[in-house]
């Protein structure tokens, strides 16, 4: 099978909006070992989508189009393509009843346009939209196939995942699994050198990094006969590659930093807390998006000012005399004073200068954390200004990034 991607859409065109359809489903497809030589942005123009298609279908077999599947008279992309294979247009009755029931779900009048989201071409393969009114479809013809996919990301992306993959996979009697390695502290860049003999020879399983907010995921993925056999051929590489990369590797197929912690608190029965300052709660707020966090995490405290920081936490005076807020010596009782009154197995804190100013005379990005269990307390010194950059937002997500990265890794310990 040979692909190619062309996004439908005027607004492209003009730059109003980006094209990471086009991007996504490249990345996806490589990941799946499907070839794609090109790629085309076209506008709602029934002449110039069938010219694209007759010029795609020149060099590949399957071309997927997102865009132009709404429900007003420019959206025309069905429309083109049962014209172009010579389909006429038929009424889906399952997609008609889940458009009436999405409008009905939402307590909103569905317009009779919206009937024309459910007339697909004769004998397309329908995926229906979770996320949305506009199902994508398929539409083969001998060896050429078209795939339809609504243009919204948030549409488009689960069905291509969800319903493309596993369907392209089925229909070459195969079964597409995946593996994904997270890694926590080494850069994109160096995870692709690492591995860029593997990358570019490996075809089953194929890998494909993905730089994903501050860590690195990459992804292993085979095609075989059945589950079992693709997860044959993704787990010895998976082991190969932890051992490579050993404790960068915070988890394999565990979503984020935040849900690694707090399944492992809950494996291990163990509980944690944090004090924060520079990063404002941004530790806490991350943990307790995971559900079922309540199990783990009793206690979060933003402890701003030096006097919250004496008040509730018990940093000593002294302590915030000598060697300021921003210290090592301050994150240790910080991390400590909440373990203490929270009675938490594990203590976080950070305390640091996230800028645009310097504070205490220390630079924008310095940043201390304390990590505090029953067996002592660490501290780390991170210097987290990147290049020019000092990004008051960045420097606080990697430094709680880094405490969730620190928490998972004493949990592992104790
Ligand atoms: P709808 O049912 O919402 O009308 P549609 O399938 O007709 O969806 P379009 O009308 O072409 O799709 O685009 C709807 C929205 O989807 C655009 O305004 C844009 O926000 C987003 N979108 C469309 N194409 C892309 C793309 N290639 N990359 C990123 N976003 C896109």
């Amino acid at each position: 099978m040979k692909a190619e991607i062309l996004c439908v859409g005027t607004e492209l065109l003009l730059g109003d909006i980006v094209n990471t359809n086009a991007a996504f489903i490249a990345r996806e497809l490589a990941a799946a070992g499907v070839p794609t030589y090109h790629q085309a942005v076209v506008g709602d123009n029934d002449g110039r989508l069938r010219a694209c298609l007759d010029e795609a279908f020149t060099r590949a077999d399957t071309v997927i189009l997102t865009g132009g599947l709404g429900p007003t008279y420019d959206d025309m992309t069905k429309e083109t393509v049962a014209a172009y294979f010579q389909r006429e247009m038929v009424l889906d009755q399952p997609s008609l009843d889940r458009i009436v029931e999405f409008f009905a779900k939402r307590e909103r009048p569905m317009t009779p346009n919206n009937r024309k989201q459910a007339m697909m071409p004769r004998g397309a393969v329908v995926f229906p939209n979770d996320n949305g009114t506009a199902p994508g479809l398929a539409v083969t013809d001998g060896e050429r196939m078209a795939i339809l996919l609504p243009g919204p990301p948030r549409e488009m992306e689960p069905m291509f995942t969800g319903q493309v993959l596993p369907y392209l996979a089925a229909r070459s009697g195969q079964t597409i699994r995946s593996r994904t390695i997270h890694i926590y502290g080494v850069g994109e860049s160096a995870v692709e050198d690492m591995f860029r003999e593997r990358m570019e020879h490996s075809s089953n399983p194929t890998l494909a990094t993905y730089a994903k907010e501050g860590e690195v995921q990459l992804r292993v993925t085979a095609l075989a006969g059945t589950e079992e056999q693709a997860y044959a051929l993704t787990d010895p590489a998976v082991r190969e590659i932890t051992d490579i990369l050993g404790d960068a590797v915070y988890g394999v197929d565990v979503g984020s930093l935040e849900n690694a912690l707090v399944q492992e608190l809950r494996r291990r029965g163990l509980t944690a807390a944090s004090a924060e300052s520079c990063t404002g709660g941004w530790i806490a707020k991350r943990i307790t998006d995971i559900p079922g966090a309540s199990a783990v995490f009793g206690c979060g405290i933003v402890s701003y000012s030096d006097e919250t920081k004496e008040k509730v936490l018990g940093v000593r005076p002294e302590t915030l005399r000598t060697h300021g807020a921003v210290s090592a010596e301050t994150a240790e009782e910080m991390a400590e004073g909440v373990r203490r009154i929270s009675g938490a197995d594990i203590g976080l804190s950070t305390t640091g200068v996230a800028g645009p100013e310097p504070s205490e005379g220390k630079p924008v990005g310095l940043v201390y954390l304390g990590v505090s269990t029953a067996k002592g307390t660490r501290v780390f010194e991170l210097h987290l200004r990147r290049g020019y950059s000092t990004d008051r937002n960045l420097i606080r997500r990697d430094a709680a990034s880094r405490a969730i990265y620190e928490a998972l890794r004493i949990c592992r310990e104790l």
